[in-house]
């Protein structure tokens, strides 16, 4: 089949995953999408004397796309491999009252602009190493999904294992999946603890596959040596219950354990860990060494009708 090549520029972007969202371009299995992203404030901060309290709210975490994905349907699993994040050179991060792991104690609005420049992020004469990664990211959901928030459809995931080399399985609810994704990092720690990160625009470049009847009950993301379950709810506790419940029957169809046993494997190779800690729903994430299973099981464990 004859891959192409796509380009969503930035002014084609989404605010919400769901039924309204319609297509800006056309894409087939095995195609390469490259999509310009605004940062979260779609760009509205370029000094620090600019503080979130003064740009248009309704304009906070665009998603560029959607892209329809040909022959997706309901019940797919969507694949999208990362290639490539190429992150703007100014990053913005802020406080916000009331926001944050630290909410309470945050008493007033502050911006700090970041150079991104050589592979480093330059925070207050700091300078850390960059750790690209894409915060938003996923496909068209049954209701209308803020891209502030994340869910089964993927969103607001602000996972850093999304990065280059990762790849993303996402559950097809709607025709043609309809993927778009935003609010790349240039680097964030696990938790994203003052609610933002240092936010860039960017070029993210991605190939596209589909899983034909493999959704997954949740996203899955794939790195060189491991899966990852990656959960979301309000309640940290329940997430990292569904994690683990999934976590559990999956190596029990896997390796044809009993519950049981599959749970006492569980507590022995599945590693818990924090992907954030401050969108409205939280997200979680179980990690299963690849050794376990391979992904065809593991799609097939977590199906979205199981
Ligand atoms: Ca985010
Ligand atoms: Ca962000």
């Amino acid at each position: 089949m004859q891959r192409s090549f796509h380009h969503i520029s930035d002014d084609r972007c989404i605010f919400a995953f769901g039924p309204s969202s319609s297509p800006v371009e056309k894409a087939k299995p095995g195609d390469v999408i490259a999509f310009t992203t605004l940062d979260c404030f779609s760009n509205q901060i370029t000094a620090e004397d600019q503080y979130v309290s003064g740009i248009d709210f309704s304009r906070i975490n665009p998603a560029t796309g959607p892209v329809a994905i040909d022959g997706a349907v309901r019940g797919d699993a969507l694949k999208v491999r990362v290639l490539e994040i190429a992150p703007g050179r100014r990053g913005t991060i802020v406080t916000i009252p009331d926001a944050g792991v630290l909410g309470a104690e945050t008493k007033k609005s502050t911006t700090r602009i970041c150079q991104v420049r050589d592979g480093s992020v330059h925070f207050c004469g700091i300078t850390i190493p960059a750790r690209p990664m894409i915060g938003v990211i996923g496909v068209a959901s049954d209701e209308e999904t803020s891209c502030g928030n994340p869910g089964r459809h993927g969103g607001n995931l602000d996972t850093t294992l999304i990065s280059t080399g990762a790849t993303l399985y996402l559950p097809v609810f709607r025709d043609d999946g309809l993927l778009a994704l935003g609010d790349v990092h240039a680097v964030m720690g696990d938790g994203e603890a003052c609610v933002a990160a240092c936010e860039v625009p960017a070029e993210v470049t991605v190939r596209v596959d589909l899983c034909k009847g493999l959704a997954p009950a949740w996203p899955v993301l794939e790195t060189d040596d491991a899966f990852f379950i990656l959960v979301s709810d309000k309640d940290l506790s329940e997430a990292f219950e569904e994690g683990f419940s999934s976590a559990v029957s999956a190596l029990a169809k896997a390796n044809d354990l009993s519950w049981e046993d599959a749970y006492m494997l569980a507590s022995l190779v599945v590693d818990a860990g924090v992907s954030q800690l401050v969108n409205p729903r939280k997200t979680i994430r179980v990690r299963i060494p690849k050794s376990m299973m391979t992904i065809g099981a593991l799609l097939e464990a977590l199906h979205m009708d199981a």
